[in-house]
């Protein structure tokens, strides 16, 4: 068996995943890194003694993903580009043949919105070929839905509510910058909110609704509403659910640089002329704010991630919450990027791990939360972001 992998994309997550790989080549036998910008993917060969190959590919065109693909002959494709690249990335692996993985739900680049019906399509095509997509293998989509999927076979007979509870405390000492891809990052944080209860998607304004909860090793801090795709796949899988909602953590110098530079129209991602250039606002702050790659030798402070479950084991109330919390220096010390990285490149090693070992298989398109969570929740004990639970009042 080809135990092969190739990952796409040398950005702030890819290096993680190159990292860790790395320190699993009893399964990962070769690895190939290829990106847009070849001085990047050279960059971590070095820092890797050589241990990997490297290769520039365009993941916007089909024809040089399959022709690269065809010359690397993988086991599966590890894309760790932007969520712009999975349906090319997806539809070259089909052509060829070969294993997917991502960890991020596609996005249209016209249009801030998150959805799996695209990727969810190519299921009936993967079965055919008799290949496999593993979609949101990160943190967040990735870890919280094994954490829930964990909860659900070890700690309920039926989960009725689940909070996905995300805090960075890191501190990076800027202002204004954002851990990851920018575009992304304020795409997603200023869209409208939307949460799942008894069957129906709720909107709320942007970050319309906050509570204050109390992260294990960091302490209480303003969460709020916001939509993530996981909630979109996990309401079709955990049984007897009534309410999904996703929290997230922002300090107020982020919201108050966030609001003003959207009052201004710096958030738009439509073209506009300025002396005769065509330019999307949001690329020109993109490229204005420091590169979240430059961020983790100064970030300082930890990450907590987790979800509050809640529901009926023989006939009884339960709440658990599990969660990882994960410090920023020490991410950087092991693979000089911040944790916002590592706590996504891990999961994706790991999924990818699973999927070479042939503990993950299967013919189709699948959400993390569909295999068994034991073997990803023992691997992210042994490989960097152990987890915990905790019994709360029901
Ligand atoms: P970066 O912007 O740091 O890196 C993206 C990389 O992809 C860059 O190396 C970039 O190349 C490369 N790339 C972009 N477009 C292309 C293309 N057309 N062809 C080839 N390579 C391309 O992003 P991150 O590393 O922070 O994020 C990577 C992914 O992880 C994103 O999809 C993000 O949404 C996801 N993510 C998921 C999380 C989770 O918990 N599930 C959390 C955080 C991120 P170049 O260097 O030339 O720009």
């Amino acid at each position: 068996m080809n135990e092969g992998i190739l990952i796409i994309g040398a950005g702030g997550v890819g290096r993680v995943v190159v990292h860790k790989c790395v320190q699993n080549l009893d399964t990962f036998k070769k690895i190939t890194l290829a990106s847009r910008t070849l001085s990047k993917c050279e960059q971590l060969q070095k820092e890797v003694d050589g241990k990997i190959d490297i290769a520039q590919v365009d993941a916007d065109s089909v024809e040089e993903l399959v022709e690269l693909i065809q010359k690397v002959k993988p086991f599966m494709v590890l894309n760790i580009a932007l969520p712009y690249q999975d349906l090319t990335i997806m539809e070259a692996c089909l052509r060829t043949g070969v294993h997917y993985l991502d960890t991020a739900n596609y996005e249209h680049p016209d249009t801030a919105k998150f959805e799996y019906k695209e990727q969810w399509a190519y299921d009936e095509k993967y079965k055919q070929k008799g290949i496999m997509g593993l979609l949101g293998s990160g943190f967040d989509p990735g870890v919280t839905n094994v954490f829930c999927a964990y909860a659900q076979k070890h700690y309920f007979d039926e989960i009725h509510y689940i909070d996905i509870l995300d805090c960075n405390a890191g501190d990076h000492g800027y202002p204004f910058a954002t851990n990851f891809n920018p575009e992304i990052n304020l795409r997603e944080v200023s869209a409208k909110g939307r949460y799942w209860e008894e069957g129906k998607w709720i909107e709320t304004k942007p970050l319309e609704i906050k509570q204050v909860w109390d992260y294990p090793e960091i302490g209480p801090k303003d969460s709020y509403l916001m939509y993530h795709e996981e909630m979109e796949s996990l309401v079709k899988h955990i049984k007897g659910l009534k309410r999904i909602r996703f929290f997230m953590t922002f300090g107020e110098s982020y919201l108050t640089h966030m609001r003003c530079l959207e009052n201004v129209g710096m958030l738009r991602i439509d073209e506009i002329e300025v002396d005769g250039c065509k330019v999307v606002p949001l690329h020109v702050l993109k490229a204005l704010l420091p590169d979240p790659a430059s961020l983790g030798p100064r970030t300082v402070g930890k990450t907590n991630i987790g979800i509050v479950a809640e529901g009926l084991k023989n006939g009884k109330r339960r709440k658990i919450y599990i969660y990882n919390v994960c410090d920023h220096q020490e991410a950087y010390k092991e693979t000089k990027a911040q944790a916002v990285s590592y706590t996504t490149g891990v999961p994706a090693m790991i999924g990818a791990k699973l999927m070479v070992e042939g503990i993950y298989k299967g013919k189709g398109v699948y959400n993390l939360e569909e295999m068994d969570p034991d073997p990803f929740m023992d691997e992210l004990n042994k490989q960097g972001l152990p987890w915990h639970v905790e019994e709360l009042r029901a």
